[in-house]
C-alpha cells in the first residue's frame, strides 16, 4: 500500500479521507485549524449529496437540518420573487457538519494532524516529501483539499493567483424570522447576500461583496449600512436579527479563475481545483462529489493496480466532464451579479422569466450521486 496525505480538512479533505477508509486505505490528514471552526459559506446543501450520503451514513439527521425547497431572488430595490427550486437542498453549519465528519473520520481511524499547516510539499523520484510547521515526511500521494485560497497555492506557484479577485465574503450566524423552507437571495450594489436557515433555529446570514465597497466605508458596519441596506429587505434583516457572532467571518481574495484538478503531481478537490460562484449554492455539492471521484481514481493507484500517469489523467477527464462546463457558467453568471448595472438587468429579466432560474439553477447543478 502507497501512503497517502491529505492537505486541508473541509469537506473535500474529510469526504476524501473516509472514502479512503473505508477502502482500507489509511491516509493522514493535515489541517490548519481544530474542529469545530466557522468558516465563510451560505450552509446551503444542494439536495443532490443525499444518496452518497446516506449510503455511507453522513446524512446529518440528528441535526434535523431544515428541508430548503424555495428560492426567494430580491432586486437591488427590494422587489422580489419566490420560485420553487427543483432539487431543493438543506441547511447545516459548516461548525457543525465539518466536525460531525471529522468525527466520523476518527471513527474510521483516519489519522489527523490539526493545528499544523503544510508549508510545502516537493515531488522527486517518484514521491513526495511534505513540510509542515512540526515536522516532514514522506508520502506516495498528496491529495490538495486546501480550498480557495491557501498557503499552499502560493508555495506551489499556481497560476490563478497572478489575477488579483476583487471579492470579499462575510457570514453571521443570526436568530431571525426567516421560513424553514426558504433560501433567500437579496442583491446589493457590488454583490449579493443568501439567508437560510441551519440547525437549531439559527439563520445563516453570508454576502459576496465587491472590495471597492469595503475600501469606500473602511469598516465592514459601515459599508452594510451604506450598501447592503439600500435594499430594504436586508435593512429590514440587519435591523430585526439577534447577531450571534462577535464579529463577522471574513476572506479576502474570493477567486472564481480556472485552475487545474492536477498539478505537480498532486490531485485536488473541492475549491482548491475550481470554485463555482457562491450565488449557485453549489460548492459545497461540488466538494463532496469531487472528492468521490478523486478517491474512485486513487484506490486503484494506491493498491499499486494503476501507474501515477493513468491515474492522473483518468481524474483530470473525470473531473473535466463533471464541472468544467459547470464552473464556466458560474464565471459568467458571477460577471453579470457583480456589477450594478447588469445585475439589475439580470434580476430583473430571471424575475419576469421564472423558467430562465430554474434554467440556471440546473445548468449550475449536477445530477444526485
Ligand atoms: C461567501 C460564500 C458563500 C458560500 N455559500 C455556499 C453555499 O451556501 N452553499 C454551497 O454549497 N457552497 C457555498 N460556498 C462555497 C463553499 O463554501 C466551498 O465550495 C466549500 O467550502 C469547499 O470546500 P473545500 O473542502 O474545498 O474547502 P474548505 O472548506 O475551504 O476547506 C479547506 C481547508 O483547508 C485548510 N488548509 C488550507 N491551507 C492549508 C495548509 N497549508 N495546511 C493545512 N490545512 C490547510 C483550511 O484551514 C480549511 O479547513 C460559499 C462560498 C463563499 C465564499
Amino acid at each position: 500500500m502507497k501512503r497517502v496525505t491529505i492537505i486541508g480538512g473541509g469537506l473535500a479533505g474529510l469526504i476524501a479521507a473516509i472514502e479512503l477508509a473505508h477502502a482500507g486505505i489509511h491516509a493522514i490528514l493535515v489541517e490548519r485549524k481544530a474542529y469545530p471552526f466557522h468558516r465563510v459559506c451560505g450552509e446551503y446543501i444542494s439536495n443532490e449529496v443525499v444518496p452518497y450520503l446516506n449510503s455511507r451514513n453522513l446524512f446529518p439527521e440528528s441535526y434535523n437540518p431544515p428541508a430548503i425547497k424555495e428560492f426567494q431572488l430580491s432586486t437591488i430595490d427590494g422587489d422580489s420573487k419566490i420560485m420553487p427550486l427543483d432539487l431543493g437542498g438543506f441547511g447545516i453549519s459548516r461548525y457543525t457538519y465539518d466536525n460531525f465528519l471529522y468525527e466520523r473520520a476518527l471513527s474510521h481511524n483516519v489519522e489527523f494532524c490539526l493545528n499544523t499547516e503544510v508549508t510545502s510539499v516537493d515531488f522527486e523520484q517518484g514521491a513526495f516529501r511534505v513540510k509542515t510547521d512540526h515536522d516532514e515526511w514522506k508520502t506516495d500521494l498528496v491529495i490538495g483539499s486546501f480550498g480557495k485560497r491557501s498557503r499552499m497555492d502560493r508555495v506551489m506557484n499556481r497560476s490563478f493567483l497572478r489575477r488579483r479577485s476583487p471579492y470579499v465574503g462575510v457570514k453571521y450566524h443570526v436568530r431571525t424570522e426567516h421560513p424553514n423552507e426558504l433560501i433567500a437571495l437579496h442583491n446589493f450594489p457590488g454583490g449579493y447576500c443568501g439567508i437560510s436557515n441551519i440547525e437549531g433555529g439559527k439563520s445563516t446570514l453570508c454576502y459576496l461583496t465587491h472590495v471597492s465597497n469595503v475600501k469606500r466605508y473602511r469598516s465592514i458596519g459601515e459599508m452594510e449600512k451604506n450598501v447592503l441596506w439600500r435594499n430594504p429587505l436586508l435593512k429590514t434583516i440587519f435591523n430585526e436579527s439577534e447577531f450571534l457572532f462577535d464579529k463577522p467571518e471574513v476572506i479576502n481574495e474570493v477567486s472564481f479563475e480556472t485552475k487545474s484538478p492536477v498539478d505537480g503531481h498532486v490531485l485536488m478537490a473541492g475549491d482548491a481545483a475550481g470554485m463555482i460562484a457562491p450565488l449557485c449554492g453549489n460548492g459545497m455539492a461540488m466538494a463532496i462529489q469531487s472528492a468521490r471521484i478523486l478517491t474512485r481514481e486513487a484506490i486503484p493507484f494506491v493498491r499499486g493496480e494503476i501507474r501515477r500517469e493513468e491515474m492522473e489523467s483518468r481524474y483530470r477527464k473525470q473531473w473535466n466532464d463533471e464541472f468544467s462546463s459547470r464552473l464556466w457558467r458560474g464565471r459568467q453568471i458571477q460577471k453579470l451579479f457583480g456589477r450594478e448595472l447588469t445585475s439589475r438587468i439580470a434580476v430583473s429579466l430571471v424575475m419576469s422569466i421564472p423558467p430562465l432560474a430554474r434554467s440556471i439553477i440546473r445548468n449550475t447543478h449536477g445530477r444526485p450521486f
